[in-house]
């Protein structure tokens, strides 16, 4: 079971939610997708015991075979090589490695060379397997990434991954075939507007969500108004609390800091299940 945890907007408790909930499930794998800002660890404190660089394959050209046909720059849809007259011109940022201009070059003037994007890191935090991707410091190519830390993916047991917030393209990634995805929300019109782009994204997955109010006693009734409207159940209110906003700045998560919400995220855990059954049973 997958279970995403994703906000449309940033700064709505998503880590939260997603660390109290791995820390109320006892063995659990917790991936933090969130690659350009990853946190959960500050929460989590994981033993970290593996490292590993991530790469893209990017194209690197020998003079000496090129023909300058122009034949990469045509196939390359991101613009990351030119060719100019007797010049070839490469922009690894702006390469997604996808072979293309490799697979077309009729001179095999193109090879492949690796170019380090993050790394990830593996470890232990208890009972959970800890996983996190590090993008480096200016990479655009958060997607590559993501795809290597989900390759990680223990599908014998529950794994949580805490996505980025917003909708762009790294949360598409991180949430996708997730058996369920979470949505931490506030009560505020900018909490509404990201919410109702979330929602868009998410029946676009076809993947079944329900929304977390957090500080849910601030705000304006419009968020649940929007749920109850569009049928979307809300799974759990988080009230206000000078408590949890405390634990967080001392990156000590929510279930710790007050015991008694374990059993909520774990009830909350029994819903998304019976929500999950109620889908494969249509
Ligand atoms: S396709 Fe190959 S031969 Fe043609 S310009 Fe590109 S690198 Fe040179
Ligand atoms: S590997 Fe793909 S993205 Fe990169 S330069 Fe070649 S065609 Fe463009």
């Amino acid at each position: 079971m997958i279970i995403s945890v994703a906000s449309g907007k940033g700064g709505t408790g998503k880590t939260t939610v997603a660390t109290s909930l791995a820390r109320s499930l006892g063995k659990v794998q917790f991936l933090d997708c969130d690659v350009e800002e990853p946190n959960a660890h500050i929460f989590l404190k994981p033993n970290i015991d593996q490292k590993k660089p991530v790469g893209i394959p990017v194209p690197e050209v020998d003079k000496d075979r090129c023909n300058y046909c122009g034949k990469c720059a045509e196939v390359c849809e991101f613009n990351a090589i030119v060719v100019i007259k007797d010049k070839v011109l490469i922009f690894p940022e702006m390469c997604h490695g996808c072979g293309g201009c490799t697979y077309i070059c009729p001179e095999n003037a193109i090879k492949e060379i690796d170019r380090t994007i993050g790394v990830i890191e593996r470890g232990t935090a208890g009972t959970i397997d800890f996983v996190h991707g590090i993008l480096n410091v200016g990479e655009p190519m958060a997607p590559p990434l993501i795809r290597e830390v989900k390759r990680l993916i223990n599908h014998q047991g529950n794994t949580i991954i805490d996505a980025s917030p917003g909708t762009s393209c790294p949360v598409v990634g991180a949430v996708k075939d997730s058996d369920f995805c979470l949505l931490v929300t506030e009560p505020t019109p900018f909490g509404l507007n990201d919410l109702k782009l979330a929602v868009g994204m998410l029946k676009k997955l076809s993947i079944p969500y329900g929304v977390i109010i957090n500080t849910a006693d601030l705000g304006d009734a419009e968020v649940e108004n929007y749920c109850r409207a569009e049928n979307i159940p809300i799974l759990m209110t988080i009230p206000w609390d000078r408590r949890i906003a405390e634990a967080y700045s001392r990156g000590i998560p929510l279930v710790e800091v007050l015991p008694e919400y374990k059993e909520k995220f774990s009830n909350l855990y029994a819903q998304i299940m019976e929500l999950c059954d109620m889908r494969s049973a249509i």
